[in-house]
């Protein structure tokens, strides 16, 4: 659904940051085919072999939140579980390795965000909310220049429901709102499962920018939104039509 009006008064706008602002998936996605490279598994296919690492992955996340020190802790383990013969120190060590070059990899902006973002903020107050590990977030955001758009930054372990309401009330309480509060606030990013449906169950308007290597474990069906709550774009600088 496509809602083309301007939104002329100020409104509170919060940003996604992985897939959103920067690339982040297709560094994970490329480790991933190194290791099933590395496997070489003789009787599973490389979908299964992806399969069972989702499974591993999402058991990971539990124990210790998102990020690569996590992905890497699951790499491990799936490599240990469907290896054909025992592995070596070095071949954990490797597997290790290739995980955690990740944090090496530099802050690349998608296309037309730090411009987009200067046009926005003359116009509307602006907040950064991202999930996973506090020093990994935070060290992205000061590597990619983008941090004097946000006057606020919410580093989360997972962007639920419980956590836009709560966020809501916040901006509510703190004045940042102007009446009606709810209809002003939008959640921006590329994922259905962590920023528009939770969002939107929270009361807050959404606006999906899809990204082509969005992660698997961000996809989940659109639910139907409430008219005229919802946005999808295909473009960050499309955001600059809208608000
Ligand atoms: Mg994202």
């Amino acid at each position: 659904m496509l809602v083309s009006m301007p939104v002329s008064a100020a409104q509170i706008l919060l940003f996604d940051a992985d897939d959103t602002l920067w690339e982040n998936n297709i560094y994970f996605e490329r480790v991933i085919g190194h290791f099933l490279d590395r496997l070489a598994h003789s009787r599973l296919s490389r979908a299964d072999v992806r399969g069972q690492l989702n499974a591993i992955e999402r058991l990971q996340i539990a124990r210790l939140g998102y990020g690569v020190r996590s992905f890497a802790r699951a790499l491990e383990m799936a490599y240990r579980q469907l290896a054909e013969k025992p592995p070596s120190a070095e071949d954990i060590a490797d597997i290790t390795a290739l995980a955690l070059q990740i944090e090496r990899e530099p802050v690349q902006l998608l296309p037309d965000v730090a411009r987009t973002l200067a046009a926005l903020r003359r116009r509307h107050r602006m907040m950064l909310v991202t999930k996973g590990d506090y020093a990994e977030q935070s060290s992205k955001l000061e590597r990619s220049g983008l941090s004097e758009y946000f006057e606020q930054c919410h580093i989360v372990a997972e962007k639920n429901t419980g956590f836009y309401k709560q966020l809501r009330t916040r901006i509510h309480v703190s004045g940042a709102a102007c009446a009606p509060a709810d209809d002003n606030i939008w959640m921006i990013g590329n994922s259905p499962r962590s920023d528009i449906n939770p969002a939107l169950t929270a009361g807050l308007r959404a606006v999906l920018i899809p990204h082509p290597h969005t992660w698997v474990l961000e996809h989940e069906d659109l639910r139907e939104p409430p008219a005229g709550r919802f946005l999808r774009l295909e473009q960050f600088r499309d955001l600059c039509r809208h608000f």
